[in-house]
Formats: C-alpha cells, sequence, structure tokens
C-alpha cells in the first residue's frame, strides 16, 4: 500500500461511488443483458475465420478505423457531412464525450435512464442532474425538462431513444423541442435502435447541437465493443482529441465490417426478436399481478403488483433464469424488473418460472 492514504489520493467522488455491478450469469438462463441470444450462421461463421487470417495483429489498428467507418455509414444512413467518432462501445463514447466537458459543466438525463450517464458524470465530479420521468407514462415531464434547462444550462443533454430501462420512444416533438431549448450538447442515444422505427438520424441537419450515438452491441455484436457517435464536425473534432489513438482493436474493425457487409442474418435475427417481444408482452400483459410496460427495444420492463420484486427476482434466479432487478434503484423503478427478449424457449422458461415465482 501506499504511505499516504487512498483517501488522499483519490477524488472524493471517487472513493464514495460503487463499481459498476454486472451479475456472474454462468449456469442462467440469461436475459439480463440485452444481448442478442443467436450466433452467427456457420458458413457465415467459416468465412469470417478467413477472413482474420488477414489481420495485421502485430501492428496497431488504424487509427481512424477508416474501412469500418465507411461500412458504418453505409449501414445506419449516416448523412456524408456528419462527423464519426468511434468508441470502444458506447460506455466508451460517453467517457469521450464528459471529459472532454469544461470542469463546471452540468451535464442532465431524465431518470430513470441508462446508469453510465450518471455513474461517468459523476466519477469526473462533473453536476449530474437526473430529472424524473412522468409515473405513469415514463414520458419526459416537459415542464420540469425545460425549468431543469433554464436552471443548470447543462453543457451535454443525454436522451436515451428507445429509453432503458422503461422501453419506450419518447415523444419525438418533445425531444425537438429540448434541442433547440438546450445551450449545449444534445446527444441521442440510439443504443436499441435495431429494434424500434424511429430515430433522429435525419434530424442533424436540423440541429446542429445534435449528436446521435449508437452501437453494435444490441444488433447481436456485443462482444466487439463497438459504438459510434455521429454529428457536427466541428464538435467531434474536439471529442477526437480526447479519444486514445488505437480504441478500436483490429479484430473488432476487421469482424465488424464483415458482419455489417454480411448483416442480412442480423437482420432476420432482430426480427425474430421483435416478433418474440410481442409475444413476450402479450403474455406479461395477460398475467395476474403484473404491469407490462410496452417497449420499442429488445426488452420489457414490468412491475410486480402484489409481491415484492426482490422476491421475484430471487425466484426465478432460484429456478435458473437470470433477468434485471431494478427495483433496488429506487424511485419510480420500485418493484420493477426488465428481462430482455431471448430465444422463444428461454422466453418460455422465463414465462413458467414467472408463473411459479408469483404464486
Ligand atoms: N446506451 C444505452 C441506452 C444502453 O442501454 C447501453 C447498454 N446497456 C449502452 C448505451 C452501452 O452500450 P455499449 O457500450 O455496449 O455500446
Amino acid at each position: 500500500m501506499p504511505t499516504q492514504p487512498l483517501e488522499t489520493l483519490f477524488r472524493s467522488e471517487v472513493l464514495s461511488m460503487s463499481a459498476y455491478h454486472v451479475a456472474d450469469a454462468s449456469n442462467f438462463i440469461k436475459l439480463d443483458a440485452m444481448e442478442n441470444p443467436y450466433s452467427w450462421p456457420e458458413d457465415i461463421q467459416a468465412r469470417w475465420l478467413e477472413s482474420l487470417k488477414t489481420c495485421p495483429i502485430n501492428r496497431y489498428p488504424d487509427p481512424e478505423a477508416k474501412t469500418l467507418a465507411v461500412a458504418l455509414r453505409r449501414a445506419n444512413g449516416i448523412p456524408e457531412q456528419a462527423a464519426l467518432l468511434l468508441g470502444n462501445g458506447s460506455d466508451e463514447i460517453i467517457q469521450i464525450l464528459l471529459m472532454a466537458l469544461s470542469a463546471d459543466a452540468a451535464v442532465l438525463a431524465p431518470e430513470p435512464g441508462f446508469v453510465m450517464y450518471k455513474q461517468v458524470a459523476q466519477s469526473l465530479g462533473l453536476r449530474y442532474l437526473g430529472v424524473p420521468l412522468l409515473a405513469d407514462s415514463f414520458e419526459l415531464d416537459m415542464p420540469a425538462m425545460r425549468a431543469a434547462i433554464a436552471e443548470s444550462r447543462p453543457a451535454l443533454i443525454f436522451i436515451a431513444y428507445p429509453n432503458n430501462p422503461t422501453g419506450n420512444l419518447f415523444d419525438a416533438d418533445a425531444i425537438k423541442e429540448i434541442l433547440s431549448l438546450a445551450p449545449g450538447l444534445v446527444v441521442v442515444d440510439e443504443a436499441y435502435a435495431p429494434f424500434a422505427d424511429a430515430s433522429f438520424i435525419g434530424e442533424m441537419g436540423d440541429y446542429p447541437n445534435l449528436l446521435v450515438m449508437r452501437t453494435v452491441s444490441k444488433l447481436g455484436l456485443a462482444g466487439l465493443r463497438l459504438g459510434f457517435l455521429a454529428g457536427n464536425s466541428a464538435i467531434v473534432e474536439q471529442l477526437h482529441k480526447v479519444r486514445l489513438p488505437y480504441n478500436i482493436n483490429s479484430l473488432t474493425q476487421i469482424t465488424v465490417g464483415f458482419a455489417l457487409d454480411h448483416g442480412e442474418f442480423l437482420l432476420e435475427q432482430t426480427q425474430t426478436l421483435r416478433e418474440e417481444r410481442a409475444l413476450v408482452f402479450q403474455a406479461l400483459d395477460e398475467t395476474p399481478g403484473v404491469r407490462a410496460y410496452s417497449s420499442a427495444a429488445n426488452f420489457i420492463l414490468f412491475r410486480t403488483l402484489n409481491k415484492a420484486a426482490d422476491d421475484v427476482f430471487a425466484s426465478l434466479k432460484s429456478q435458473g433464469v437470470l433477468i434485471k432487478n431494478l427495483s433496488p434503484q429506487g424511485g419510480l423503478l420500485h418493484n420493477c424488473l426488465r428481462v430482455t427478449i431471448g430465444k422463444p424457449e428461454e422466453n418460455q422458461a422465463f414465462l413458467s418460472a414467472l408463473a411459479v415465482a408469483l404464486k
């Protein structure tokens, strides 16, 4: 140990934080992390392995991932005039954005939202402000958002579209109003775009402060860690200064490029998951003692009405099904659980286990 106490070495914000906890999922039916449950067709996998043979892993990767950037632009319909920033997952992009802000900047996000916005903002000592969503609909509380924007003058606002963990798409006109009111940047986080029929990519020309963030994780490539941010080049240029030079490794660059070039099977998997989402939602909606919230993502949030969510979660776990217990976060998430849509047999196992847990 160093001679100086840790309390004097680390920032107080870091000392008071808890690490982001990832549950050990071995031997569980894993429906906790919004992953695509499907693997790759064998012929595609064989071709992919062949393509990796040419990967020069003795060299540093292309620092700008130029070939991959072209594939990402094409696959996501990114306008030519928008600049791109790639990250080791969109988690890293959140970190890059926040690291680049002034030390006294305020960061605003609706809550409940993706926890990493708050986690990273606080770890960097920024002023973080969570604005509660409306309790019944999980829509943006616009009077509260207007007041918070006017008062805190946030340098950056995060809006997840669809939102995690509630699964809904906020009213698009409300987001446009936020884009107009915001004195700083607005990041529309479209992590769940493959499961939604809505996007702000088409709005980038109208709002110079709009940055659209996406990831390949939910599409089925979570293990590769690749996210990207598209927006105004003068803004993105500043972010590149904070990015570490080789943040996207060579295997990820080749593999994501390959997957996007052979992307038909990923779209089919996504379509199957959307169909399964409708079935799981209907089953939850018809389950007494449960309120399910409709979702435009690959997960469904639901509330237990007559039993504590902690107990239902524990019972599911004891039956071998791992979902996410959001109830400890409290507030609007009291007694809420989130299930990721899996393969049909996994979803069935979850629904059967839930029936037992609710008894
Ligand atoms: N944004 C949202 C809204 C998310 O839910 C997640 C993952 N849970 C991320 C970003 C991060 O995704 P990744 O780092 O895998 O790209």
